[in-house]
């Protein structure tokens, strides 16, 4: 029931008294965008005032921004390197920040092949918390009811390491999903799970994929909402279920829990979950058994209001499968992070997927915006002075690079996200998430860019040379719509001694080659989370790239500028290189990864 409350506000009426302070809070920072990044940007340069960084460019505890623009030059992660090595090998003196690098958070970005290293500090759990804290109150504005059912996510935590000196490194979510602010949560009758943290928290992706299936399915009809961080997530599960249905259904039939669950936190979890329902298991079989899974997601969970993935930037890709299998059930973005820093929030969820929106949170870090230009020639830029701006200064319409400032240390860095401005909540404004830059192939977090590819290519074609063939050509393509999906690579080959050409094994140990070639998030994709399946060449007539250029320039492409794509995904293009294949080869079997890094 809606209160009545003196507070209520443009984002309201809020559903409950709590909803009321989260929306108000909105209101306040949004509303004073500029004070509230004023005084963010003041805060972090002054505690951090007698750090070996801001000293080095001369700060002298300066805290406005004018000196800071002036003093401080924009980053990059591996500008940063140097300093993160060292914090990694055990320098505890305040380097980046004053306060004690608590652990670093693992990006799926990757810096020469290896996941980049993001220093945070303690206190950042609180800021993650409270944008947390923050997505409910706004659902419930457009979603009533959400406190009468429970929520099917699928949460996962990802293996860790340790640095040299014994600091902890692991994903983001890890991080938050061990930390005691999501182990000791308080009760929320509106951020009820079915899944139970033993589950989540435990680091086989099987056990704790089928123990929240499992739950899921037994508790189907209090299921309001079905999700998983990223879209690929969820359709993991689907696949998970298709391949696993007989064993859970027999599981629910009998009450007994599968001998492949062998972590004893769950098997103790499970017992007063798991009772002895063969009409469930009946209902469980008849349809996961049913060749057409069109529905299945609303067949299985019928009070489903929306799936809340993140299907904007790469995962774009899966909403047509995501449709197919919900039949159409609205898709929620609800925020937008890394692990640098939480960024923002969308604060009208149940738009459409291309009108997703997220409003920056000004309390999160200090912002700002280097103006991109999509069709800027670089020569002709380079010369310009950057100038960035500030969060309340962007232009609707137009798209920028994200920098930020952080209370962990990062100083004017480029995070390599591309926004566009699509306009504003009181002063802060909101963006459409364009693209992340050089990214060419991604099918789950892997991002892989264009020197990746050609290096992956360079090493497997290696193998080719006894058999005095090279490969003329090749472009890419993220083939989403096999679950898991992989990447296929169309190969042009010249083939001089067609007596000894490369055989199948040979072509086979290419896809492999390439694999082991790709950085480690895509390795460990293959790997531990079997949610990239393995990589595909496909061989394509001699001639081929010739007659893709040719259909460039019919469509108005320059000669003298056309140079081949290195990853299509415009249907006319595809058909055309797939009508050309000559043969089709797969990695036989998997590249190597280990959660130690190789550097
Ligand atoms: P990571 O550092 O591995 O957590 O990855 C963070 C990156 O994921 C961001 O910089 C974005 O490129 C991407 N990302 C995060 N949230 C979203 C979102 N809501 N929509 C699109 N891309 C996102």
């Amino acid at each position: 029931m809606a209160v009545d409350s003196a507070i209520s506000s443009p984002l309201g009426p809020p559903a409950c008294k709590k909803d009321a302070k989260a929306l108000q809070f909105i209101e306040e920072m949004t509303r004073n965008a500029d004070a509230v990044q004023e005084r963010i940007l003041a805060e972090i340069l002054s505690r951090n005032a007698e750090t070996e960084y801001l000293k080095r460019f001369k700060l002298n505890g300066a805290t406005d921004r004018k000196i800071f623009k002036s003093h401080i030059p924009m980053v990059t992660y591996e500008d940063l390197q140097p300093e993160i090595q060292r914090i990694a090998n055990g320098d505890r003196s305040p380097i980046l920040s004053a306060h004690p690098i608590s652990e670093f958070l693992t990006s799926s970005g990757t810096s020469a092949g290896e996941r980049k290293l993001m220093p945070t500090i303690q206190e950042e759990l609180d800021r993650r918390q409270l944008l947390y804290s923050l997505l409910m109150p706004v659902m419930n504005l457009y979603v009533p009811g959400l406190d009468k059912g429970k929520g099917l996510y699928f949460l996962f935590v990802k293996s860790e390491t340790r640095t040299p000196s014994g600091l902890l490194a692991r994903p983001v979510l890890t991080s938050y999903y061990k930390s005691e602010h999501f182990k000791t949560r308080p009760y929320d009758p509106y951020n009820v799970y079915t899944s139970p943290d033993e589950a989540i928290l435990c680091a086989d992706s099987f056990q704790s994929m089928y123990t929240q299936m499992l739950c899921g399915l037994i508790e189907r009809k209090q299921v309001l909402r079905l999700g998983a961080v990223f879209a690929s997530g969820l359709l993991r599960a689907i696949r998970f279920l298709q391949l696993n249905w007989n064993q859970l259904a027999h599981d629910i039939r009998t009450g007994t829990l599968s001998p492949k669950i062998t972590e004893p936190a769950i098997k103790d979890r499970m017992v007063p979950i798991l009772k002895p329902n063969p009409q469930l298991a009946d209902f469980i079989t008849r349809k996961c058994s049913e060749d057409n899974w069109e529905g299945i997601l609303t067949k299985i969970w019928p009070n489903t209001k929306y799936l809340d993935v993140i299907v904007t930037g790469a995962m774009a890709q899966y909403i047509p499968t995501l449709d197919y299998y919900s039949g159409g059930l609205p898709l929620a973005c609800t925020m937008y992070a890394s692990s640098e820093c939480y960024f923002g929030l969308n604060l009208n969820p149940m738009s459409k997927p291309s009108e997703v929106s997220y409003t920056i949170m000004p309390n999160m870090a200090y912002f700002e915006f280097l103006p991109h230009e999509p069709n800027a020639n670089r020569s002709s830029t380079r010369d310009l002075p950057l100038k960035l701006v500030d969060l309340v200064d962007v232009e609707v319409g137009k798209e920028y690079e994200l920098v930020i400032t952080t209370y962990a240390g990062l100083c004017r860095y480029r995070v390599g996200d591309i926004l566009r401005v699509t306009g504003f909540h009181n002063s802060a404004p909101q963006f459409h998430f364009v693209r992340r830059k050089n990214v060419l192939l991604s099918i789950d977090s892997d991002k892989t860019d264009e020197a990746e590819l050609q290096k992956a290519m360079e090493n497997a074609s290696q193998l080719l040379k006894e058999f005095n063939t090279s490969v003329v050509e090749y472009t890419s393509y993220a083939d989403t719509k096999t679950i898991p999906g992989h990447y296929v690579i169309y190969w042009e080959l010249l083939v001089k001694d067609p007596d000894n050409s490369p055989s199948e094994e040979v072509l086979n140990r290419c896809c492999l080659e390439m694999e082991q070639s790709l950085n480690s998030v895509y390795r460990q994709g293959r790997v531990a989370d079997n949610s990239i399946g393995p990589l595909e060449i496909r061989v394509v007539k001699n001639g081929t790239f010739e007659e893709l250029m040719d259909y460039a320039i019919s469509r108005g492409a320059s000669i003298n500028q056309y140079k081949v794509p290195r990853c299509v995904n415009f249907t006319p293009i595809m058909e055309l290189l797939d009508s050309r294949v000559v043969s089709a080869h797969f990695s036989p079997s998997l590249p190597h990864w280990t959660p130690q890094r190789r550097r």
